[in-house]
């Protein structure tokens, strides 16, 4: 198919070359045009507008920041709307918001396009080995159509339901995880100042039940080592993952004490300066608060992981 992928930053750049190296015509396009380079030599085209590139191809694609920037490439001056064609399929890989998404997906119908909004998870390694989680709302037709860009890019593409859908399912996973996140701070700067070294009780706790289900594996890349640059995910895209998940609770009616206690944790960790540091930076704010340091050293996480078992 001919494929238009806008937004080439880390997960985009990477989940542009795989639709490329799946035989897929692609053109291209990023407000830092540096970002393309590598896909240029591996021959995809570029294009400066979206417009432009909706002129073009069957299937476009979005990887950007947030809902601001997908509004500006779809409805602005030069936007995917100028240039939609009747039939043409836009998917929007970014996490956003469920609201704008629907209005989306409302002014590209009227031009006989489809919008379908679709989050991935998985991370920079997901986006580059194709084991990517992709949860999709929308017209479920369209879905099937565009299946063979979606296989592409994603061993796990998921119809879940009219559009809006895939943006709701993606943050309610990421919600759960940064809930976890800021619980996990509180119960191990607990337990370092209580007196047990950080690598001990690590070691112990994967091991329980709670552990077991690996939810502790999830502190030994950025968290244990200390180490929060370069961002696996960017801070600033992890409040604003957050706050939509708000959002959506304030339309909805629903109380949601932690998820308003989690934003608050981010956006102070914001005011430190780690907008681009990788959201776990957050986690150092309980350090700061509690005086303890909850730190393991690279080589001893890979010693433990190797001793103990996955
Ligand atoms: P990023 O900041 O690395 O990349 C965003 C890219 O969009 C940049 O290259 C930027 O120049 C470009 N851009 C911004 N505005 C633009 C515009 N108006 N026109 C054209 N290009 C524009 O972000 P990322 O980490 O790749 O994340 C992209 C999206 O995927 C976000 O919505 C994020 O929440 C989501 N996401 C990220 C991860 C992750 O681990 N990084 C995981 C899952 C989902």
């Amino acid at each position: 198919m001919k494929v238009g992928f806008i937004g080439l930053g880390t997960m985009g750049g990477a989940i542009a070359l795989n639709a490329l190296k799946g035989g897929h015509a692609l053109t291209v396009s990023d407000l830092q045009p540096d970002r393309g380079k590598s896909l240029l030599a591996a021959g995809a085209e570029w294009k400066s507008t979206p417009a432009e590139i909706a002129a073009e191809v069957d299937v476009v694609l979005m990887s950007l920041p947030g809902p601001a920037e997908v509004e500006t490439v779809v409805l602005g001056p030069d936007g995917l709307h100028a240039g939609c064609r009747k039939g043409q399929i836009c998917i929007d890989l970014s996490t956003n918001s469920p609201t704008v998404v629907r209005r989306l997906h409302a002014a590209l119908v009227e031009r006989g396009g489809h919008f379908l909004d679709a989050p991935v998870s998985g991370g920079p390694s997901g986006a580059r080995s194709g084991q990517l989680a992709i949860w999709v709302g929308g017209d479920q037709a369209a879905f099937e159509r565009a299946m063979p860009v979606f296989r592409s890019v994603s061993d796990a593409p998921m119809y879940v339901g009219p559009i809006g859908a895939g943006s709701v399912a993606k943050l309610v996973h990421n919600l759960s995880g940064y809930a976890l996140q800021t619980a996990l701070a509180e119960a191990f700067t607990m337990g370092v100042k209580a007196g047990v070294p950080a690598e001990g009780l690590w070691r112990a706790v994967r091991q329980g039940y709670v552990g077991r289900r690996r939810t502790f594996d999830t502190m030994s890349r950025q968290y244990l080592p200390g180490k929060f640059d370069p961002a696996d995910f960017a801070l600033e895209l992890a409040h604003k993952d957050v706050g939509l998940a708000l959002e959506v609770g304030r339309e909805f009616d629903v109380p949601m004490r932690l998820g308003n206690l989690v934003l608050e944790e981010m956006t102070e960790a914001l005011n430190h300066g780690w907008q681009r540091r990788d959201s776990r930076s957050a986690m150092l704010l309980q350090e700061e608060r509690s005086g303890a340091e909850v730190r393991v050293p690279l080589d001893r996480i890979q010693a433990i992981v190797d001793e103990d078992g996955e």
